[in-house]
């Protein structure tokens, strides 16, 4: 698997959730398709497939680069700096 630096600068454990879904979308009324966590701060987010994209753009608007998937049963880390799972 790909070695992400960013992983290892990560908070340990992991960062509770700030919120069980968007809080971005539930302001506009709108309705995320899956939700990714930061593992930085806890921020929850729309993945990309939703309309608003507000994982995507919590990163690039803070810095952190990496995520997991919000999903039950998902445990994969993506790293938008690297473009690649981690
Ligand atoms: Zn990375
Ligand atoms: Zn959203
Ligand atoms: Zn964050």
């Amino acid at each position: 698997m790909y070695e992400c630096p960013h992983v290892a600068g990560l908070p340990h454990p992991e960062p509770d959730p700030l919120s069980d879904t968007c809080p971005e979308c539930l302001a506009v009324g709108s309705h995320p398709v899956q939700l990714r966590l930061c593992l930085e701060c806890g921020h929850v987010g729309c993945c990309d497939s939703s309309p608003f994209r507000h994982a995507s753009g919590h990163a690039k608007e803070t810095g952190h680069p990496v995520m997991r998937s919000f999903e039950l049963g998902d445990n994969w880390r993506w790293c938008y700096e690297d473009g690649s799972i981690v």
